[in-house]
């Protein structure tokens, strides 16, 4: 299998951090407590696919959701990145979702398990194009809808996000060198749902900057 490469920046992705839980709202939505410090996890590489992707629902589950999520892109490395610095080391944003068997990720959170299964299948991770970021970017105003099947199932800004993205990335690199390539997920807004077989997905990134098509097989 080839890597899988960005979209847009044309380097390979080389790790995909996801955080769970940034909007008060969808932690509400499934019971959730608000966590104090980012929860992070991980999807394997196999997720990754793109604009116009067919999704095949893996026989393990009967409740697949969608979770559309800003997603950052790295492109220069670093450790212990200060917020004033982040945007020197975020190279793109575009979009994706986070896709998670719902059922199974139950079944693990119960049994105090990670969730590798439930949001690891393969083409669980679509992602759109990347924008070029400026040096001027307000990163709090990206914004962020989900359209299934043209009905609007999530609209999420992230200015509403519990750990700001300067934040998540000064976190997430007090933990680990980021480098070129490093995808984040930055969270899903409230409005998760399940999705059918047939089912069309469409993302935007600020209005239609960048978009993201995917339908379920
Ligand atoms: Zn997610």
């Amino acid at each position: 299998m080839k890597t899988p490469t960005i979209p847009g920046l044309d380097i390979p992705v080389r790790n995909i951090y996801c955080i769970g839980r940034n909007y008060a709202s969808h932690a509400k939505e499934l019971g959730n407590k608000v966590p104090k410090i980012p929860l992070v996890f991980l999807k394997p590489l196999g997720t990754i696919c793109y604009d116009g992707s067919s999704i095949q629902l893996p026989k393990q589950s009967s409740d697949v959701h969608f979770e559309a999520e800003i997603v950052l892109a790295i492109t220069k490395s670093g450790k212990d990145i200060s917020p004033a610095r982040v945007n020197d080391h975020i190279g793109g944003v575009g979009v994706g979702i986070d896709f998670t068997a719902r059922d199974i990720q139950s079944i693990s959170k119960k049994q105090g398990q990670p969730w590798t299964i439930a949001k690891g299948f393969d083409n669980f991770a679509p992602i759109s194009s990347f924008t070029e970021l400026t040096p001027e970017q307000d990163l709090s105003e990206l914004d962020i809808k989900l359209f299934q099947n043209g009905f609007v199932k999530q609209h999420g800004n992230a200015s509403e996000m519990i750990f700001p993205i300067p934040n998540l990335v000064t976190f997430l690199s007090q933990q680990f060198t980021l480098h070129p390539g490093d995808l984040i997920f930055t969270g899903t807004p409230e409005g998760v749902g399940q999705v059918s077989s047939g089912d069309q997905l469409e993302v935007l990134l600020n209005n239609g900057e960048q978009s993201l098509k995917v339908t379920v097989e």
